[in-house]
């Protein structure tokens, strides 16, 4: 099976490498093509030619100097547009594949985001991306079948963390230390007083500004690529958005100050006590961030937004309302957070039951009740911890542990399972498709309805919330109810496909009117699953749809982490340029200012790319196959229960191979 599985990947890695590097040919037929470059769109957008052609292009620059420059051909163009001879360049197209170019001279706010694409036929990227995600998708099917005792059955569900704090005392005392979270946030909210003043002082040239290039590229690369799928809510320890709230609230920085009392403090809803509020404020912030994204001045705004609303919810409501029910960020941190590998989880539940004081909710001198409303000896998930470490102190009992329970075990508790969680698993998938279709493709016009341009932007936002909420929801309930069916031998009512949307119907009424109506998942829909099951109901099916929804976690991410790194490796020379002059004015502190741009290792970035989504295609079915691993059925059935949820995984890999390659 090793040697099986040597080969499988030595042949990913070949075919990878032939995806994104071509070979070398002679030179057959000569071409010449005009480029016309305008605010943020070439035209031709994709340009087609044959292997070995000679090929002339010509810049034209029409309304500001632009620039163009092809990835791993290596070439630069410069136009003028009150230059009357145009730029040219003559090369022979020795390398097959498709080949972003993008604009090299700085030319407004959506500048890095203005692409084409060279296309040397025979172009063989499509059926190569399709081949190679079937190839694994299905092959991860077979794997987990084949491997069915550690992946399909319950006691693979069961694991035994382990306990990190004990076997590293210094790591316990430096957890205990109320100086220890105030020194990551204060070095944050340094950071954070610049890039407010940048949005607003500085230049509104967005990659020539510190605020975008260190939020949207420094920031997210770090949180997408290392701080969430390693440390899970590691970045909600040291978030400085919080922080002037919860010091006002405390009256104090680093020592335990005032904690006002939970009756004292007015109660959030009921209704708002899910993601859903986290969802919708996602949902808005990513609809708009063809603006935020690239206008400092938008970036500074919303951060300040939200710095003023987390203080109005801490001295409302008191501890973390905000972080956990309406930060935009801390949704979908809290859902990728079940991949990481470690977490705080209690030694021994018989010391908790047996300690009266309960002092990590009701606090004592040595720290706050937990600001995040969770219960420690209840923990059994990363997704609502905020890793404050509060409880670390107060407990006398010294209880809490920080554990390693390795990758992604969390996504297989049941406990706390809902639909909220499971739209922001489509949400987050749907959004990275949108972000590499608006920032990463050719197509100019989505550029431009995206930066607000009427009436395109109208029909954007439509097509935007109808994809995340409607479309990808259907189309994954569609292969849910696909595999029930096949798997059961007994297809549930067509109605059920529309589970997902008439439930976000009922629940949005319900967080608008306050009405009582709330679906039936989580535990209590698992235990239902259960008692049906035994009575040959089958499974029944919101908690199924619930509990595979979960598959797109590993998956998402791995979308997301593409979509990051194309953008660093192409983009990464701003960061040096925004650190000698921050905002804009014309400085050279460090002496990069004159750095060139230029993409960085543009025939290692897409196999980097490749790796990502194949490995996160085959963790998703792995995780499939244990997420099914509880119900009563033959791994046949569970293999035909999965089957239909790996075909959909399969598109979203092969349609981000295709949109990257
Ligand atoms: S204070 Fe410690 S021992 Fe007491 S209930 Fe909380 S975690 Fe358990
Ligand atoms: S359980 Fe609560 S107090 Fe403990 S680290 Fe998590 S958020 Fe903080």
């Amino acid at each position: 099976m090793k040697r099986l599985l040597a080969c499988a990947l030595s042949l990913l890695l070949v075919v990878s490498l032939l995806l994104v590097t071509g070979h070398e040919v002679q030179a057959k037929n000569v071409v010449e093509i005009n480029i016309t470059a305008r605010q943020f769109e070439y035209e031709p957008n994709v340009i087609k030619v044959r292997q070995g052609d000679l090929v002339r292009l010509n810049l034209i620059a029409e309304d500001v100097t632009h620039g163009l420059y092809i990835e791993e051909y290596d070439l630069f163009l410069e136009d003028q547009p009150q230059d009357p001879v145009y730029a040219t360049v003559e090369f022979v197209a020795d390398k097959t594949g498709t080949f972003p170019f993008r604009c090299s001279v700085v030319c407004g706010p959506m500048h890095p985001f203005m692409v084409g694409r060279l296309v040397v036929e025979p172009n063989t990227t499509t059926p190569i991306s399709l081949a190679l995600a079937v190839f694994v998708g299905f092959g991860s099917l077979g794997y987990v079948y084949r491997k069915r005792n550690r992946f399909m059955e319950q006691a693979a569900r069961q694991s035994q963390p382990k306990d990190l704090t004990s076997k590293f005392g210094w790591l316990y005392s430096l957890l205990k230390q109320r100086w220890f979270q105030f020194s990551l946030i204060a070095v944050n909210t340094f950071f954070f007083v610049i890039i407010l003043f940048a949005g607003y002082a500085g230049t509104s040239l967005g990659n020539a500004n510190f605020a975008i290039i260190f939020v949207w590229f420094v920031w997210w690369a770090l949180l997408i690529l290392i701080l969430l799928p390693l440390g899970g809510r590691i970045w909600c320890a040291m978030c400085p958005l919080p922080a002037p709230g919860e010091w006002l609230d405390h009256r104090a920085f680093i020592v335990k100050g005032r904690e006002k009392p939970r009756s004292l403090a007015l109660k959030w809803p009921k209704r708002f006590q899910n993601i859903w509020l986290q969802n919708w404020s996602f949902l808005i912030v990513a609809l708009f961030s063809g603006i935020i994204l690239t206008r400092p001045l938008a970036t500074a705004v919303v951060l300040s937004l939200f710095i003023v609303l987390a203080i109005i919810f801490s001295l409302i409501y008191g501890r973390r309302i905000f972080c956990r029910y309406v930060c935009p960020v801390g949704g979908f941190i809290g859902l990728y957070s079940l991949v990481a590998p470690f977490g705080v989880r209690i030694a021994d539940p018989a010391v908790c039951r047996a300690h009266k004081e309960k002092e990590c909710i009701m606090g004592n001198d040595k720290g706050y009740g937990c600001p995040w409303m969770e219960v420690p000896w209840n923990l059994r998930r990363n997704a609502y911890c905020g890793l404050c470490t509060e409880c670390f102190k107060t407990c006398s009992q010294n209880n809490v542990r920080l554990v390693w329970h390795g990758f992604g075990r969390d996504l297989l508790v049941d406990k706390g399972k809902k639909l909220d969680e499971a739209y922001k698993a489509f949400i987050m998938l749907t959004c990275s498709l949108v972000y590499s279709l608006v920032f990463l493709s050719a197509w100019g016009d989505v550029k431009s309805w995206a930066n607000l341009e009427m009436p395109g932007f109208i029909a954007y936002a439509i097509g935007f919330l109808l994809t995340n909420l409607v479309v990808t929801p259907l189309l994954f309930s569609l292969a849910v109810w696909v595999g029930k069916g096949w798997a059961e031998k007994r297809f549930p009512p067509v109605k059920d496909i529309f589970y997902p949307v008439q439930q976000l119907l009922v629940i949005t009424k319900g967080l608008i009117f306050g009405t009582k109506e709330q679906p039936a998942t989580g535990q209590a829909a698992a235990e239902t699953a259960v008692t049906a099951e035994s009575k040959e109901q089958g499974i029944p099916y919101g908690e199924l749809f619930v509990n595979l929804a979960y598959v797109l976690v590993p998956m998402g991410l791995a979308c997301w982490m593409a979509f990051s790194i194309s953008f660093i490796f192409t983009n990464g020379v701003y960061v040096l340029h925004v650190l000698s002059d921050p905002f804009g004015w014309h400085w050279d502190l460090l002496g990069l200012k004159s750095v060139p741009w230029k993409p960085m290792a543009t025939s290692v970035y897409p196999l980097i790319q490749a790796v990502l989504l194949l490995a996160g295609l085959f963790y998703s079915v792995t995780v499939g196959a244990r997420l099914v691993g509880k119900y009563a059925m033959t791994a046949a059935q569970k293999v035909k229960l999965l089957l239909p949820v790996t075909v959909f995984l399969i598109g979203v890999a092969a349609l981000f191979l295709f949109l990257h390659m």
